[in-house]
């Protein structure tokens, strides 16, 4: 079978429930897990390899569309299409991820496009990864040991590359409800454009009496950069910073982002979302 003329697909399997998915790979061990299918078609497209592989078709598990919202947290099925997630009450606080997600591609995209697929992608952290960590997002993942929680932070690697287990689902995302009194995103670079994943500048941070309470600044693309002294550093800092607080905070962003193998440019990029961050959107939300 030939899915397009850019991936040869030698054997699909689509099953009901999540655990005959998770069932498949012992069959297939090397299978690839297909939801929207967006991402993984430019990749093949782009790569052109003619190798045949065997595909696990997410979309007829009907618990993998289900959204759940509770007083505490707003769940996603791995299905979820970002069309769906843009279409959430706006009365529901989902910043920075709302904000991401209609960066993401167009609206035909968006209709196909999974949550799931966002942060499962093997080779790069895709827009929603950064946003969700700065959320303190967990995911559930099914495997052959069965189900388990762990939150965004387990699935780098040491070296600041995607974890994303192989043989595995990701099937649940559990997004705690919390008003932050900062968000930010930016998005540098431009998949239409051809770029394998744009680079994702995301931020939140809270603010109590003037003090800044805690706040997580990521730079996400190939590897993810992500400073956890400066913002413990940061936190309990009065606003507005100090300005020796606000040029230790872009020199060591732009260090965590070349460490983490940024080019400069992206390096100064960050540095000066950073800064923007820190001064005009906190004041701001103050
Ligand atoms: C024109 C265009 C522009 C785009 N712009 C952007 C952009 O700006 N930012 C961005 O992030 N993306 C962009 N994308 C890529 C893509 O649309 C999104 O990343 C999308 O969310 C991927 O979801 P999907 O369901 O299509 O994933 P798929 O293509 O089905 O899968 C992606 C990867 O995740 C794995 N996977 C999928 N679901 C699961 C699961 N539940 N469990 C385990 N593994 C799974 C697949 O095996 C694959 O490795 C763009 C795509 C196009 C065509």
């Amino acid at each position: 079978m030939e899915a397009n003329t850019a991936m040869r697909v030698d054997e699909v399997s689509a099953p009901q429930t999540l655990n005959d998915a998770v069932a498949v790979f012992k069959r297939w061990p090397e299978a690839i897990v297909w939801a929207g299918g967006t991402l993984l078609y430019r990749r093949a497209a782009r790569e052109n390899s003619k190798a045949a592989v065997s595909i696990i078709d997410l979309g007829n598990i009907h618990e993998l569309k289900t959204i759940m919202r509770t007083d505490r947290y707003l769940e996603l099925g791995a299905c979820v299409c970002l069309a769906d997630i843009l279409d959430l009450p706006a009365t529901l606080s989902l910043e920075p991820l709302r904000t991401a997600v209609g960066k993401i591609g167009s609206a035909t995209i968006r209709n196909m496009a999974t949550i799931g697929g966002n942060l499962a992608a093997k080779d790069f952290f895709m827009t929603c990864f950064a946003p969700l960590i700065c959320m303190d997002a967990a995911i559930e993942i099914r495997d052959k040991n069965g189900a388990r929680w762990a939150g965004m932070q387990n699935f780098i690697n040491q070296d600041g590359s995607p974890a994303f287990p192989s043989a595995s689902i990701l099937s649940r995302i559990r997004i705690p409800i919390s008003n932050w009194n900062a968000t930010a995103i930016k998005v540098m670079g431009n998949m239409e454009a051809g770029e394998p994943c744009p680079a994702t500048f995301a931020a939140s941070a809270r603010v109590e009496k003037d003090i800044l309470s805690e706040a997580r600044l990521i730079l996400a693309g190939k590897r993810l950069a992500r400073d956890r002294n400066l913002e413990l550093a940061l936190a309990g800092k009065r606003l507005p910073l100090a300005a020796r607080d606000m040029d230790m905070a872009k020199q060591n962003g732009f260090l965590a982002a070349r460490a983490a193998g940024f080019s400069e440019d992206k390096a100064r990029r960050f540095s000066a979302n950073l800064e923007a961050f820190l001064s005009v959107s906190l004041e701001a939300g103050i």
